[in-house]
C-alpha cells in the first residue's frame, strides 16, 4: 500500500481550509503530524509552507488573494485526482 490514502484527502481538505482562512491549530497541527509520515503529503506542504506560509505563527501578513488562489487551486486538483485514482 503505497497510494495516497484517505487521510491525505482529510489533510487536503483541511489544507484548503486554510487558505480560506479557516484553519485553527489543532488542524495546522494534524497536518503537520500527518506529514511526518506520510509522503505524499510531506512534498506538497513543505512547498505550501514556502509560498503561502501553510500554519505560520499567528501575526504575519494576511496573504494576497492572487496567491491563495493559486494554491487553492493547486490543492483542489490534487484533491480530486486523489479521490479519483481510488477506484
Ligand atoms: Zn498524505
Amino acid at each position: 500500500m503505497s497510494g495516497p490514502s484517505s487521510d491525505c484527502a482529510a489533510i487536503l481538505t483541511n489544507i484548503s481550509s486554510y487558505l480560506d482562512g479557516e484553519l485553527d491549530a489543532t488542524a495546522c497541527a494534524a497536518i503537520e503530524a500527518h506529514c511526518a509520515t506520510c509522503p505524499h503529503c510531506a512534498p506538497l506542504v513543505q512547498g505550501l509552507r514556502r509560498t503561502v506560509g501553510l500554519c505560520r505563527e499567528a501575526g504575519s501578513a494576511p496573504l494576497p488573494e492572487e496567491v491563495r488562489a493559486r494554491a487553492r487551486d493547486r490543492v483542489r486538483r490534487l484533491l480530486d485526482e486523489r479521490t479519483r485514482s481510488d477506484s
